[in-house]
């Protein structure tokens, strides 16, 4: 028999033949934050991010919430926002116009309504300002509970053989996502359960026909 329930379903099976499992936490998923000013921002995008009516989600907001899957909330992430750099010589370059004008360029106006608080003349603006727009920081109190791609944990991998067998329960097979296996978005976990399911059947074919 195998097991390819997937993880959120029925996680128990696996266990009911004594298997581990490891503790599930959803990963690839948007995130909720403490910081409301930024919820009037719902569906402005920059950054593979975009802003939802609870807090990010996106490409990189997926990445983070699977590097953080088994952090304890509340916790700190940074998003890249504008580099330095380039922000200094768009400044030096408009001396005269306003501080907003100039960040609009770089990230969505309405984003750059809510970070600066008091605009000023570009040649007015001071380091400690170009810098403190290098990143977004944002607290993330839990996952957005809006479905998330993938989870992390699942059945321990020490308990499967390289043909994905069970080293506990006999002529038992655990595959794809019920197996503390997952990865970031990009077609992984796909063909991490396309290949888990090759390589049993034919593990399975050979222990039938031997
Ligand atoms: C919205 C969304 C988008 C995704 N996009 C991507 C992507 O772009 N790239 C990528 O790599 N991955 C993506 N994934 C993740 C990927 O789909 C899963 O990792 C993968 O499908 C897991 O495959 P699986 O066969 O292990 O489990 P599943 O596909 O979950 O299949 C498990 C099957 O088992 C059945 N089942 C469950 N319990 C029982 C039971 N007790 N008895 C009998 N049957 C049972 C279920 O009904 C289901 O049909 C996405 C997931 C979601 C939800």
């Amino acid at each position: 028999m195998s097991i390819a329930t997937g993880l959120k379903t029925y996680p128990k099976l696996a266990e009911n033949y004594g298997h581990t499992i490891e503790e599930i936490k959803p990963a690839l998923c948007g995130l909720k934050i403490k910081e409301k000013e930024f919820l009037t921002l719902r569906g402005v995008s920059f950054n593979n991010v975009i802003f939802t009516d609870v807090g990010v989600s996106g490409p990189y907001i997926f990445k983070l919430s699977s590097i953080n899957a088994y952090k304890k909330y509340p916790y700190e992430i940074k998003i890249p926002l504008i580099n330095p750099e380039s922000l200094k010589e768009k400044l030096n370059d408009n001396p005269k116009k306003q501080f907003k004008t100039v960040v609009s360029c770089f990230i969505p106006n309405s984003l750059a309504n809510i970070l600066i608080k008091k605009d000023k003349q570009a040649a007015n603006v001071s380091k400690k300002e170009i810098e403190e727009l290098e990143f977004l920081t944002l607290t993330v109190t839990g996952p957005d509970n809006k479905g998330e791609i993938v989870h992390s944990g699942g059945v321990n991998l020490d308990e499967i053989d390289k043909n994905f067998k069970s080293k506990i329960a006999k002529n038992l097979w655990i595959i794809g996502e019920v197996l503390n296996i997952d990865g970031f978005t990009g077609g992984f976990n796909l063909q991490n359960c396309w290949s888990d399911a090759a390589i049993c059947a034919q593990d399975i074919v050979k222990t039938l026909y031997s």
